[in-house]
Order: structure tokens, then sequence, then C-alpha cells
């Protein structure tokens, strides 16, 4: 039977937009299958409105240092509904963006929950669609498997419609998700408790962001219950109960889940048609977003590789440009840069400090400093930076940071990381004074070096 399209994608979210729009650019006859809501987690129940949600946050400490410049009379309440409002605004606003391009670029859209029948075959309620080639960019869920009980509580979808705040809330996990909300929800008024594992949160991170992180949210006033491993959560009368592995727990009015997330692989037919998923449920791909099975390829978080909003655009990018604009490209998921949008935030992009040290030689520069305008105000915030610097060539490796602006700076040095830039490249680039991140550009000397050859001479 003819085909009716030259693509199908599964899934509306950032990175099955983006490969449509690309593929039909390419002069692809494109057609995209989203169940929900078009814009994806990113969009709707994720990155957008988590930040919003953090400026609103932000205000609290605003008004504080406000004080300390002269200004007088702040006086303020937050009230969760009216930011609830107008979020679900600003949401429904940028859906309509989004479904305006795939009209623009001439993809067609259908509502509906997607199977796959067969090669090249797609169900959709009634409607049988085909097509030579099928892009499954489904994203993925809050997981609730890691301790039972966890289905009980909230995910980061329900946080972000609540109406009403919690007084005191139990944060479950130590990662992104987690941190994330125990900052914001912090900066609105609840009394929240971190409860983790590992003896810091944002296993993974280089370790001095990490114990900075973690003096600043207790200085912020968050509980951080860390070092014990999680049995269980419990529906109590009054709320919830985290039961720990050393006896002791931890209670709280509401409980957010934030254990990790899993592939929405489910009830899509993958298994039938042949698709070999991973241990994780992942749809297991080769550098080309290829799945096991000619003519189907997945990109983004249903591929578990590096679950963030651009790293699902650029593979979907690639494969539209790959198979349909005869420009072959791959992603590289080796320089990644990523924040997290804590108070204070965190940027990083390339090697971690112990990273780089199973490689060879380190040279490590450093800075730590209050900032101006924390400092004027009378605050105890302070900003760090970290140069992870190859001992033996100077290649900047590694760029880290945790304090005011962290994710902005970052992003601008993630350019000259790409660019494979050298300390020296930084050394001979003039500050832009007075700034906080003109202090990458001003450190001298080593705080450490790691590997060096011992120094020769008398
Ligand atoms: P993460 O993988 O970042 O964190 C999961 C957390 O759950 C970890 O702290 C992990 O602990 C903990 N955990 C898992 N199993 C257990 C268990 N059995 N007992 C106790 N703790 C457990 O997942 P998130 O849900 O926070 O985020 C999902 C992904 O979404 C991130 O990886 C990131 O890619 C993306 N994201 C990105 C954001 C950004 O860019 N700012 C923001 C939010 C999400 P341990 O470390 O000890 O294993």
């Amino acid at each position: 039977m003819a085909e009716d399209h030259d693509l199908i994608v599964i899934g509306a979210g950032s990175g099955g937009v983006a490969a449509s729009r690309r593929a039909a650019a390419h002069s692809a006859r494109v057609l995209i299958v989203e169940a929900d809501r078009v814009g994806g987690t990113c969009v709707i129940r994720g990155c957008v409105p988590k930040k919003l949600m953090m400026y609103a946050a932000g205000f609290a400490q605003a008004f504080e240092e406000a004080r300390g410049f002269g200004w007088v009379d702040l006086a303020g309440r937050f009230e969760m509904n009216r930011w609830a409002d107008a979020k679900a605004a600003e949401t429904a606003r940028l859906e309509g963006i989004y479904r305006k391009m795939l009209a623009d670029s001439g993809v067609e859209l259908v509502a509906g929950r997607a199977r796959l029948l067969g090669p090249g075959v797609v169900a959709v309620g009634g409607r049988e669609l085909r097509a030579r080639r099928i892009l499954i960019a489904t994203g993925g869920a809050p997981a609730h498997d890691a301790i039972p009980g966890l289905a009980q509580a909230m995910t980061s979808n329900e946080v972000l419609d609540l109406r009403e705040l919690p007084a005191t809330l139990l944060v479950v996990g130590g990662g992104y998700i987690a941190v994330e909300f125990a900052s914001i929800l912090t900066g609105l008024g609840s009394k929240v408790t971190l409860a983790f594992r590992d003896t810091h949160p944002l296993r993974g991170f280089d370790a001095d962001l990490r114990t900075r992180l973690a003096t600043a949210l207790a200085g912020r006033g968050i509980t951080l219950a860390g070092g014990v491993a999680l049995q269980s959560l419990e529906r109590t009368a009054g709320g919830f109960a985290l039961h720990r592995a050393d006896g002791s727990v931890l209670t709280a009015d509401a409980a957010l889940n934030a254990t990790g997330r899993a592939p929405n692989t489910a009830d899509l037919g993958l298994a039938e048609a042949g698709v070999r998923l991973d241990a994780r449920g992942a749809v297991a791909v080769d550098a080309d977003s290829r799945s096991s099975v000619p003519g189907i390829w997945a990109i983004g978080d249903v591929t578990n590789r590096v679950n963030l909003t651009p790293v699902a655009i650029a593979e979907g990018r690639a494969f539209a440009d790959t198979e349909f604009g005869r420009r072959p490209s791959r992603v590289d998921h080796r320089t990644v840069a990523s924040a997290v949008f804590t108070d204070p935030p965190i940027a990083t992009v390339g090697l971690s400090e112990a990273e780089a040290l199973r490689a060879g030689p380190v040279d490590v520069y450093e800075s730590d400093f209050r900032p101006m305008k924390t400092a004027f105000a009378g605050g105890a915030a302070r900003t760090y930076m970290k140069l992870v610097v190859d001992g033996l060539n100077e290649r900047v490796l590694g760029v880290h940071m945790i304090g005011a602006d962290a994710p902005e700076i970052v992003q601008s040095l993630a350019v000259a990381l790409t660019c494979g830039a050298t300390k020296r490249d930084f050394d001979r680039t003039l500050a832009v004074h007075p700034t906080a991140a003109e202090e990458f550009v001003l450190m001298r000397e080593p705080v450490r070096r790691h590997g060096a050859a011992p120094a020769t001479g008398s």
C-alpha cells in the first residue's frame, strides 16, 4: 500500500517537534501524533513552568536584599493561586505557539495515542497511518519504583499544578528535580526536608559544587537528611512518613517523589514490532538514533541518553538532517552543559575534577567570593567558580560554578569549551568589569596540581 507520509513522529515534545519541523523543511511529508498537550514535558510540566515558579520564589530574597539597598515599606504575601493562573495562561500561550509552528511548517498534527502495528504502520484511534520512517519521541515520566509507597506522593507534574503551598514538604531524592523544588518551595514559604541516600545531593556533579550547594540549602533553612538509605513512604492521617534504614522516620504534610524518571515505552507496540529496549526500558539506539528495527528511530528521554531538552532537540534535528536533508550529522553527547535551578544555582560543562583526574594530570583553578550585590546588602551567599585544566596541554576540560547567574555565565563559556579553549585563552581574554563572570578570566595560579611533574632545580 502507498505510504501517506515520509515520516510519522510519535510525541510532540521538544524533540519530536524539532525533528518534524526540520524534516518538513527538507520537504518531507510529516505527521506528528500527540496524546496529551503539544509541547511535552519541558513546556507543559517541566523546565518552563519550573523556571516560572523559581522566579516567583526569588522575590522573597529580592525583597530582603532590597532593604539593604535603601528600599522601605516592602511587605508582601505569595498567593499561589495567582501564580497558578498566570502559569496556566503562559503554558497555554506557549502551546499555541508550538501548534502554530507545526502548522506553519506544514506538519500534520493528529491527537491521540499511537501504537505501532508493524514496520511503517501506526494506529491512532481507528486510523491506520503509514510512513517509511517512524520516530519515537515519547519522552519520560516520573518513576515510582525506587521504594514502596512513592506512588502516593506528588511528582514534579503535580507540584507545578499546586494551588496551595504545603506548610511542610518532604522531598524524596537528591537529583535535579529534588534540589530544584526543595529550593523553590523553600523560597515560596514551605518548610522543606530533603531526604537522599548519598552524603550530598547531586551525585555526578563536581564535589565542590555538591558540598557548597548542601551548605547553601541548609543555610536557607532546608533540613538536609542525607547519608541514610530510604526504605518506604507511608501515607498517614496527618500527611506522609518516610521510613529510613537507620530506623528514623521523617514526616511532613506533603511529599514529593523525585527519585528519577522512566522512559515512556509502554503500550506503544514496541516489543511486538521487535524494537529492542535496554534494561531500564529505554529504546536502545545507535549514534544515529536508529533502533534495532530498520525504519524506526528514537530520540530524547525515551532513549535515556542525556535527558535534557536541548539534547533531544539536537538529536531530532540530526535525525532529520541525516535522513531527509542529505546532511549526515550526529550529536556529541560528551560536552553537554547543564544547570540546576536552585538558589544559588549551579551550572557546569565538561569534566568534574574527579573525572578529569582519571584521565591524567590536572590543574585546578578556583575563585570563591561574596558577590558585590550580596555583600552590600549584608547577605552571606557566596559564589564559587572552578576551572579544571589539562595539566599537559592547558586545555580547559571543565567549568563549574555555583552562585548568582551561573547558568547564564556557563552557557557562554560552553562555547569556549566546545572550541577547545586553553587556560591561556582564558588568561588573554580581557575582563568585563565589574561582573562576577570576570573572575573566570582572572584566575592566576592553580590551587591544586594533580599529577604534575616535580619541580626541578635547586
Ligand atoms: P535524577 O536521576 O537526577 O535523580 C534521581 C534521584 O533519586 C537521585 O538523587 C537518586 O539517588 C534518587 N534515588 C533513585 N533511586 C533511589 C532509591 N532506591 N533510594 C533512594 N534514592 C533513590 O532524576 P530526576 O528525577 O531529579 O531528574 C530526571 C532527569 O531530568 C535528570 O537526570 C535530568 O536529566 C532532567 N532534569 C534536568 C533539569 C535541569 O536541566 N535543570 C531539571 C530537572 C530534570 P542516587 O544519586 O543516590 O542514586
